[in-house]
């Protein structure tokens, strides 16, 4: 009897994780964030890395970039209000204007209202150190966020995450893939990864860099317009998907380092 009883529970625990999995998965898994904070470390104006180090001390801004997803798990709730600021919801397939008066007038928190109001808070010396350093390692892990296109997807699947696929052999959701799947595909850490891509140049940096928020916004929201149209019949993500969009995997991760030493270099002069 007891063995049938915990057999139950098994089961039961095995299914709840299936059934929720798909729905708890939200952002670039743990080495998209940290490559993104390591490729803006090295962007940091001299003032920034000074101004930086009276909030972070001697850690790094990749050892700060998955804070905000640890918290998800905090069993007092005190973070539970946070949880909306990692993605914006939008309907697929605007025309550019459409897009950017949509996401300037959407009346709940989100990813885009947050990051403007936590620079503003990072920015602010009167406020208490702590309160600084809470927007700082919210601001890190955003910037990243912002470019996973998927964190500007749409809400009838919650950016992906309800559009069942496969990664080779593993039932997976889009928004895992993005998360995830695609970027530990490439077999680098995430200071490999980050070497690699750092080799733009400054006329290309400088253009990613100035370009305002809305338009990093939209350029998120065209690519994840493009991986929705490019999920196949079957579901079946692999090699081939990789090959497809391995280019656009790495300019995210690459504009969301660089624009994240942009935002930070700004708020810390
Ligand atoms: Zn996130």
């Amino acid at each position: 009897m007891r063995r049938f009883i915990n057999s139950g529970i098994v089961k039961s625990i095995t299914l709840f994780f299936f059934l929720l999995a798909p729905a708890i998965c939200f952002s670039w898994g743990v080495t998209g964030h940290r490559v993104v904070g390591e490729i803006a470390q090295r962007h940091l104006s001299k003032k920034a890395k000074k101004e930086l180090q009276k909030l972070i001390g001697m850690e790094s801004l990749s050892s700060w970039s998955n804070w905000a997803d640890f918290i998800k798990s905090d069993t007092t709730h005190t973070w539970d209000h946070v949880s909306k600021w990692h993605y914006v919801n939008l309907p697929g397939n605007l025309a550019k204007e459409d897009f950017l008066s949509s996401l300037q007038n959407l009346k709940v928190e989100n990813l885009y209202s947050q990051i403007k109001a936590l620079t503003v808070e990072l920015k602010d010396k009167s406020l208490p150190l702590e309160k600084r350093q809470i927007a700082l390692r919210l601001l890190i892990h955003f910037i990243g966020d912002l470019h996973q296109p998927l964190h500007v997807g749409r809400e009838a699947d919650l950016g992906g995450n309800r559009v069942k696929v496969s990664w080779f052999d593993k039932q997976t959701n889009l928004h895992s893939v993005w998360d995830s799947d695609i970027v530990e595909f490439q077999q680098y850490s995430y200071s490999e990864y980050a070497n690699n891509l750092n080799i733009a140049n400054a006329t290309d940096i400088k253009n990613w860099q100035e370009s305002s928020l809305e338009e990093w916004f939209y350029e998120s929201y065209v690519l994840a317009n493009k991986v929705y149209a490019s999920v196949p019949a079957d579901g079946k993500l692999g090699y081939k998907y990789n090959y497809i969009f391995k280019s656009d995997l790495d300019m995210q991760l690459l504009k969301g380092g660089l624009r994240l030493a942009q935002v930070l270099n700004e708020a810390l002069k």
